[in-house]
């Protein structure tokens, strides 16, 4: 067998047309775009790469972008200050903080300082607990389009085995919180996990969230297994230029499963996407208005 891609760049591009959709609305609504603000600290070259990557999907959505790229001598009480300010700013729907963080700064403290109604990362704690409450939340971008990706593909995960490896904030418990709103019966798998190919074989889906560069092998997938590969992990190239893998043996898993990402294209496209659909929420919600259908 040989497994169905899922192309996240195709439906990443098509999130993005339909954000750009609520645009012009909004506009006229309330005289003004929905707003993200980003914030790079230092130079991480990786980090700054993202961060223009989201910047430039904000302008082509045609929302308003505030782009703060500090040093990485910034003082964590000036990066406070300036969280507090775009807080404060009407024009602001959005405001992401890029990580990591130098270590002189503690990004909790950062993240917490975030008005969870602008968090649109979905990293507060505000947004973290009404998840798992089940409550209306601003949910992280990645597992957010993991799902989406998932839905797709399969029209619901409701009464599935899914396992997701990696139980970070970021990844893996967002990601098993949103499958098991979503009805599906979850395992959630780490470092501690024993015999884990095992536990991954019992899967109907798989969510790999590791940064272990192909660590989950073909003979662990369950035949016509979705597979879903949040890792990015890049690997030496005979050009130099270094490749990109996931966390999924991709020349491996194909031939098992029933539909796989491929890394790059798979989930990496989404959570921009991801974050521009958040920021056009937050919009919507901070002005009171109904969310956007369909988004
Ligand atoms: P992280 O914070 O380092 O978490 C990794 C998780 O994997 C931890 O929970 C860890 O378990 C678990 N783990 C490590 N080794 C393991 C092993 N041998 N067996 C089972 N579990 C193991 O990473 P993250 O931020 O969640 O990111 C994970 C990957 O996704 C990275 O490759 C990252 O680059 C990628 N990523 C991609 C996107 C995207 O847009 N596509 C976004 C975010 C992240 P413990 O908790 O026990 O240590």
């Amino acid at each position: 067998m040989t497994a169905k891609l899922i192309d996240g760049k195709a439906i990443a591009a098509k999130i993005r047309e339909a954000v750009a959709s609520f645009v012009p609305d909004f506009h006229s609504r309330t005289g003004r775009a929905p707003g993200l603000a980003t914030i790079l600290v230092g130079e991480d070259p990786a980090s700054a790469v993202y961060v223009r990557s989201k910047n430039r999907a904000t302008a082509e959505a045609g929302m308003a972008g505030f782009a703060h790229n500090l040093p990485d001598t910034t003082a964590e009480s000036e990066l406070l200050q300036l969280v507090s300010d775009l807080n404060a700013d009407d024009r602001v729907d959005g405001i992401l903080v890029q990580l990591p963080l130098p270590r002189h700064i503690d990004a909790t403290r950062v993240i917490e300082a975030i008005d969870p109604a602008k968090d649109v990362d979905g990293f507060h704690p505000v947004n973290a607990g009404r998840l798992a409450a089940g409550l209306p939340a601003l949910v992280p971008c990645t597992p957010y389009g993991c799902l989406y990706l998932l839905n797709q593909e399969l029209g619901t995960v409701g009464g599935l085995n899914a396992v997701v490896i990696g139980r970070s904030n970021i990844v893996g418990k967002p990601m098993a919180q949103l499958l098991l709103a979503e009805s599906a019966t979850v395992t959630i798998a780490h470092s501690r996990t024993q015999d884990l190919p095992d536990v991954v074989r019992r899967a109907d889906v798989v969510v790999a969230a590791v940064g272990k560069p192909e660590m989950v092998r073909g003979d662990w997938i369950k035949p016509g297994a979705t597979v879903i590969d949040v890792g990015i992990n890049r690997l030496p190239s005979h050009d130099g230029k270094g490749r990109l893998v996931g966390d999924v043996a991709f020349d491996e898993a194909v031939s098992v499963a029933g539909a796989i990402t491929p890394v790059p294209g798979g989930v990496g496209p989404m959570t921009i996407a991801c974050l521009l659909r958040n920021t056009v929420v937050a919009a919507h919600r901070r002005a009171g208005f109904e969310d956007p259908e369909g988004l």
